[in-house]
């Protein structure tokens, strides 16, 4: 029983990112992020970009 959460290790594992629309939190490929990719807020469908600012 010993999981462990291997995050930081994985390729692709998943960020909070906040929509600057409706404000709303959903999860995104690290990779895609870090990119400043174009991302789609779930709730409002609407594509922003979270770039480097908001990790803390
Ligand atoms: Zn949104």
């Amino acid at each position: 029983m010993s999981q462990r959460i291997d995050a930081k290790n994985s390729r692709n594992y998943l960020v909070k990112c906040t929509c600057p629309h409706c404000n709303q939190q959903s999860e995104h490929s690290f990779s895609r992020v870090q990119k400043g990719a174009m991302l789609m807020c779930p709730r409002c469908s609407k594509l922003f970009s979270q770039g480097k600012t908001a990790f803390a």
